[in-house]
């Protein structure tokens, strides 16, 4: 299948999918398929993933990581997904270490990040979301109250994925009651929470089950000390750093969403070539054929703005809009490409063995999390068409 390809570092790219396929060979549909029937983690995967230093690529080479640019990290996490693999499972591991790496202090980050890209410490698990507010990030309750030289986390996330499976949390809290604080955006301060030290001591993670294999969980904070030196960057100003952060996420995603979008086009066009009905193959209609040609035009429009908002990214400058844009465009086309490819293969897409219903799971997610389709069009209503606030 074609691919667009910024210009530049393209032998690199190359060589990046090449290796990224060739590990995921390893892990094929039966991996995949038996973990989801128990809901289990994929360790042998991730520990494969982080042994080959994929998962550091973001991280620069002078704290241990591969230094790699932003379209080389979405090229991993799309073949990862373009080879019937699930990356949710380990993608935080990538981009949730950018807050500490643009906000942490000095001594933050030679005290962390050699070990999170060396894969000793797992920093998985991003806490944002809480059961009240949900997409209202801005009237989250958890709150972090200074006392001496610790700070004490009371309330609830919920949705927090990859708790169980990390050493490490970032976890924002409000600092200052939203009447005090200076602007709505102030009064939120972001945490790194050592999870090793605080499981029974002021954390409970409880795992929630879902429709698809993701290892999410909510957590309760009871009295839970956390050392004063653990804030990133300044008391208050915690919501612009993850939201600078979420930039890097979306783009990420939407490269997954690419992923799928490929997998599911490729398995579709294979089956309509061979499956035979009427004495032909069903590709030859073109009522088949038609979606499995608008599917790949989705795509290819989505893979075209991950690339864009990858390129503005690793340039430094705004892409807010673009990396909104990748996300919502990849998602949508990586449904539409499942609902097609689940259609192309008529009664035999939902047996198990296929491994259709299940990559049909994994990625419906994307139009929710990490941000809702809705809230990425309320964005660009606003924010670029300069229409009023809707919330
Ligand atoms: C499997 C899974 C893993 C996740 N992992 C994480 C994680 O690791 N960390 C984390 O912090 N969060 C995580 N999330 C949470 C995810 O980011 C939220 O579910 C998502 O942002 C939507 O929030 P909500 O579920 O509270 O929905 P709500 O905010 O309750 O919204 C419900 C629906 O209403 C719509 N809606 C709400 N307000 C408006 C409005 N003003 N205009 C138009 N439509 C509106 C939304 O678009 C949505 O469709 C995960 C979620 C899932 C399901």
């Amino acid at each position: 299948m074609a691919e667009a390809e910024p210009t530049a570092a393209i032998e690199d790219l190359a060589q990046i999918r090449e290796s990224v396929r060739a590990l995921c060979g390893k892990f094929p549909g039966e991996y995949w398929r038996a973990l989801d029937r128990e809901r289990a983690y994929p360790t042998e995967f991730v520990t494969a993933l982080t042994k080959a230093g994929f998962l550091a690529a973001l991280i620069p080479e002078e704290y241990g990581g591969s230094g790699l640019s932003m379209t080389a990290a979405a090229a991993i996490m799309e073949e990862i997904q373009a080879s019937g693999c699930n990356g949710a499972a380990c993608h935080a591991q990538m981009y949730t270490m950018g807050t500490l790496l643009r906000h942490g202090s000095q001594a933050q980050k030679a005290r962390w990040l050699p070990a999170i890209a060396a894969g000793e410490l797992r920093l998985q698990a991003f806490g944002v979301t809480e059961p009240t507010s949900g997409s209202d990030t801005l009237n989250l309750r958890t709150t972090a109250v200074r006392e001496g030289d610790h700070y004490i986390i009371n309330g609830q996330k919920i949705w927090t994925s990859r708790a169980e499976h990390s050493d490490l949390l970032l976890l924002i809290a409000r600092t200052t009651p939203r009447e005090s604080a200076k602007t709505r955006t102030d009064g939120l301060s972001v945490f790194l929470v050592d999870m090793r030290l605080a499981q029974g001591t002021g954390i409970t993670i409880n795992p929630i089950r879902t429709m698809m294999n993701h290892p999410t969980t909510e957590l309760f904070f009871d009295d839970l000390r956390v050392p004063a030196e653990n804030l990133i960057g300044e008391e208050g100003q915690g919501f612009r750093y993850i939201l600078s952060g979420m930039n890097a996420e979306r783009i990420l995603i939407a490269a997954e969403c690419i992923g799928d979008a490929k997998w599911f086009i490729r398995k579709a066009t294979d089956y309509a070539k061979e499956r035979i009905v009427f004495g032909r193959p069903i590709g030859q209609n073109q009522g088949v054929q038609f979606p499995i040609a608008r599917a790949y035009a989705q795509m290819r429009a989505g893979e075209l703005m991950v690339h864009s908002a990858a390129s503005l990214y690793e340039a430094g400058r705004e892409c807010g809009a673009e990396a909104n844009m990748a996300k919502l465009l990849a998602a949508e086309a990586s449904w539409e490409a499942a609902d097609m490819c689940l259609q192309t293969h008529g009664g035999f897409g939902f047996a198990e063995e296929f491994d259709i219903e299940r990559k049909f799971r994994e990625t419906r997610l994307y139009q929710t999390a990490p941000i809702s389709t809705n809230l990425i069009l309320s964005y660009l209503a606003e924010h670029v068409l300069g229409l009023p606030r809707s919330y």
